[in-house]
């Protein structure tokens, strides 16, 4: 699309209840977390993928995925989660139904399946997603899943995730409930309760060990991520943990309200992304629990870490200071975040979305963000470019579908999503933020566009 296309693009008349312009005294609420509009070419994601997003960083268990073969271009590449041990979840198995399959049904096929994964690999779990079309001919897969459970004395977990369904949240729910559905519903003694499970991070570049390495200067046990690198066995020590700390709200409130009520593990939001949200987090964490020993250390840590970076925040608040930034991302904790973090380096955040944002994160984001700031729930590319040009964005961060949108606009770009490689959590990735919206901002080549 051109700049003159972009800047002339209508607001289709369904979506305008889901955008806003801040006007930094409260005001009504934004229509969310509801399906997209029919041929708005939304930015979310399906169903399926916001199941297989979530279950996919368990590292031992394996995936198949009971669709045609299009379905299974969701793999580890679309989420580089790390891992300590295990690689089996690097692959990714599929039924690849055919048009036979289809009309006869494909059943039979995934029991098969089921049983070639079990001879090659001897796997503790695996998940079984159903994609749109095993939602269309009915095939019955919690039957299948029962009946290899019984044959082979293994977990086969049903994920019924047809990317009609509703959008990405919903498979967020079905993930979590494919969880619950492993772990169980029978409380651990909570006399006996200890260290905390981290739900919502993925261990992307590696993030979930960052953080691990936090609550362990501050003397905190992490019993399991939920689920970046997890194990079958990790996991299933899940109920005995004392607090449930969700990185990640938009994907993992549910799951948490579920242990919260069927466990009895209480939860706490964190986010580790930007100083002020990595120290409010770890201070939470330390008071939820409340040890002195613990509190001590983590002001101690605290402390440390951000004087660390003082002279990297002067210097790239001198070069990043009045800069504008445009946010679309996946839910609506890391966009707080974010919009603090680009406070921290004097810049303003001029336009924010998220694909699976509630009206409370939206709340929070209209009391962040300046007067004239949109904000925009499940965005559509033409809007994108439209308010990133009126606002004069200088960067964009997003994620892989977001990137071309800033480049071909000529608007520097950060990947913020599950792609990267780099990690931007804690107080290493402060520095890695800084380092890359810097370089970008700055980069020569937008004098040639
Ligand atoms: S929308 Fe349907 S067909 Fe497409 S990837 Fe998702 S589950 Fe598969």
């Amino acid at each position: 699309m051109s700049d003159t296309k972009a800047k002339t693009a209508e607001i289709l008349d369904e979506r305008r209840a889901s955008i806003f312009t801040a006007d930094g005294c409260g005001g009504g609420g934004i229509a969310c977390d509801t399906e997209s509009v029919s041929g708005a070419v939304s930015q979310r994601a399906c169903v399926f993928c916001g199941a297989r997003v979530v279950l996919n960083p368990i590292t031992d268990a394996f995936h198949i995925i009971h669709g045609p073969i299009g379905c299974s271009s969701y793999t580890w590449d679309i989420r580089g989660s790390l891992s300590s041990d295990q690689e089996l979840y690097r692959h990714s198995f599929s039924t690849d139904m055919q048009e036979t399959d289809i009309i006869f049904g494909g059943e039979k096929k995934l029991a098969r399946a089921i049983d070639e994964a079990v001879e090659a690999h001897h796997p503790k779990v695996i998940f079984v997603y159903a994609t749109c079309i095993v939602g269309v001919i009915g095939d019955d897969v919690m039957a299948v899943c029962k009946a290899a459970e019984e044959r082979h004395g293994i977990r086969v977990v049903p994920v019924v995730a047809p990317g009609f369904a509703g959008h990405k949240a919903i498979g967020y729910r079905l993930a979590g409930d494919a969880i619950m559905r492993l772990i169980g519903s029978t409380p651990a003694d909570r006399s006996e309760a200890h260290g905390v499970n981290i739900l919502g991070d993925f261990n992307l570049a590696g993030e979930t060990w960052i953080v691990k390495d936090y609550l362990h200067r501050i003397g905190v046990e992490v019993v399991t991520g939920i689920t970046g690198d997890s194990t079958y066995d990790s996991l299933m020590q899940a109920p005995t943990a004392r607090l449930n700390l969700v990185q990640c709200a938009g994907s993992m409130t549910a799951l948490a309200k579920r242990m919260e009520k069927e466990l009895g593990i209480p939860y706490i939001k964190i986010s580790f992304y930007g100083i002020e949200d990595t120290v409010a987090s770890i201070m939470r964490i330390a008071h939820a629990l409340g040890d002195p020993a613990v509190i001590a250390r983590a002001e101690e840590l605290c402390a440390s870490e951000t004087a660390k970076l003082d002279g990297l925040m002067e210097r790239y608040r001198k070069a990043l200071t009045g800069r504008k930034a445009a946010i679309y991302v996946g839910g609506g904790f890391k966009a707080i975040s974010l919009i603090r973090q680009f406070r921290e380096f004097g810049m303003d955040t001029v336009m924010v979305g998220t694909q699976t944002g509630r009206e409370e994160d939206y709340e929070v984001i209209r009391s962040l963000v300046s007067p004239g700031c949109v904000v925009l729930d499940d965005a559509n590319p033409a809007e994108l470019e439209k308010f990133m040009l009126e606002k004069g964005a200088d960067i964009l961060v997003g994620g892989v579908k977001e990137r071309p949108l800033a480049y071909k606009l000529g608007v520097a770009f950060c990947d913020h999503n599950h792609e990267r490689k780099h990690p931007l959590a804690g107080f290493i990735g402060v520095k890695n933020f800084a380092q890359e919206i810097n370089s970008s901002i700055h980069s020569p080549v937008w004098k040639y566009l």
